[in-house]
């Protein structure tokens, strides 16, 4: 399982969408804050960054005033290095003035978001707050990490069309998700979609938004005019939606095209966002436009491949600009960004899927009425 948008990256190069810089985002809060240390975006929020050993090196984090300590939205990784951040950040004389952490929010399930959420609430004897599926989902991905890679799996990425060393690579990666999540508090305080939250002197919304994880949390802030969007909203590349194989069937996409048309409607443009990986940035409505385009673009393309029939892996050249090659990890996202797409498809009436012999499933457009395609 990816902990961050991955695959996804590629598409922002996509030569569809070159050049096309207007209304890009715009990026009023200077550079990031160098891991251990905090920088004031807006009166009594913090901006946190944490290094990631991947090929997208940061997470971003908040703190929020609450009273006389700090609410903290999101953790990073398990890792030594983030475990040294924090250690910095919360010492009497670190970025969060010596301060108690009062709460920890967690966006989504992502090992780079709750990684050290259990750390936090043992050392400041403090609640968890998060949506519950993905409370639950974590726990339950987590019990993987201690088994081997389940036949449900294997037969996943073989129909998807992965030659026999791709599958070896998927064996022996498995179970890794847990690795870097500290052990999660055993019972949690659940956020609701819509619900307003007090923290410090502001209250801030609730809006949850599925497709890249199953019930993701952002806060809203109307006085503030701050949208922590975690996952949900990034400015630089795409986040990962993905068919993993416990839900071969799933259709994220359409939940993500939902999301977005939901986010536009319920979040003001004039907010400042602040989303988990880049930096913060202006300009909401027309990032979630260019996203739900990239995603249009993305189906286009893949219409007009699937004319043959087509394997899974086939399909990458529609979906993403740079060669996928055989990296097991850009391998695995590349195939779960391509069936949520295919997936999407198939569930719209525009393309079916049928086995062959060797279990490998292939898809292939299906002439339909133009009512059915629109919209
Ligand atoms: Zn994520």
């Amino acid at each position: 399982m990816s902990p961050h948008g991955g695959a996804g990256a590629a598409r922002a190069a996509a030569p569809a969408e070159a050049g096309l810089a207007a209304n890009a985002p715009t990026y009023p809060c200077g550079d990031p804050p160098a891991a251990g240390s905090a920088r004031e975006i807006a009166p009594g929020v913090l901006w946190i960054r944490m290094p990631m050993p991947f090929r997208l090196d940061h997470v971003n984090l908040w703190a929020i005033r609450d009273g006389d300590g700090w609410a903290i939205v999101d953790t990073g990784l398990q890792t030594a290095d983030v475990a040294a951040a924090w250690r910095s950040l919360v010492a009497a004389s670190g970025a969060l003035g010596g301060a108690r952490v009062t709460r920890v929010f967690v966006t989504h399930m992502h090992p780079d978001h709750v990684g050290m959420a259990g750390w936090l609430t043992r050392r400041f004897d403090c609640r968890l707050w998060m949506s519950r599926v993905e409370y639950l989902n974590c726990r339950v991905l987590v019990t993987d990490t201690v088994r081997e890679a389940p036949e449900d799996g294997v037969r996943f990425y073989r129909a998807a069309g992965w030659a026999p060393d791709d599958i070896e690579a998927y064996r022996a990666r498995f179970g890794g998700f847990g690795k870097m999540i500290h052990p999660l508090p055993d019972s949690y305080r659940r956020l609701h979609d819509g619900e307003r939250i007090r923290i410090g002197e502001h209250a801030w919304r609730v809006v949850v938004g599925t497709g890249h994880s199953p019930e993701h949390a952002c806060l809203h802030c109307s006085d503030l005019r701050l949208f922590i969007s975690g996952d949900q909203v990034l400015p630089r590349i795409s986040s990962n939606v993905s068919v993993f194989p416990t839900e071969p069937d799933a259709n994220p996409l359409a939940d993500w095209l939902a999301s977005i048309a939901k986010i536009r409607g319920d979040v003001p443009d004039d907010v400042l966002v602040l989303p988990s990986h880049n930096d913060p940035f202006a300009g909401l409505h027309a990032r979630l436009d260019r996203l739900a385009g990239g995603h249009d673009r993305g189906l286009a393309r893949l219409r007009e491949l699937l004319g043959e029939p087509r394997r899974a892996i086939d399909v990458f050249p529609a979906l993403f600009a740079r060669d996928i090659g055989r990296d097991a990890n850009l391998l695995g996202l590349a195939t779960g960004e391509s069936l949520a797409h295919l997936n999407y498809l198939v569930a719209r009436g525009e393309a079916s899927v049928a086995p062959g012999a060797d279990g490998v499933n292939w898809y292939r457009r299906i002439a339909a009425p133009a009512a059915a395609r629109a919209g």
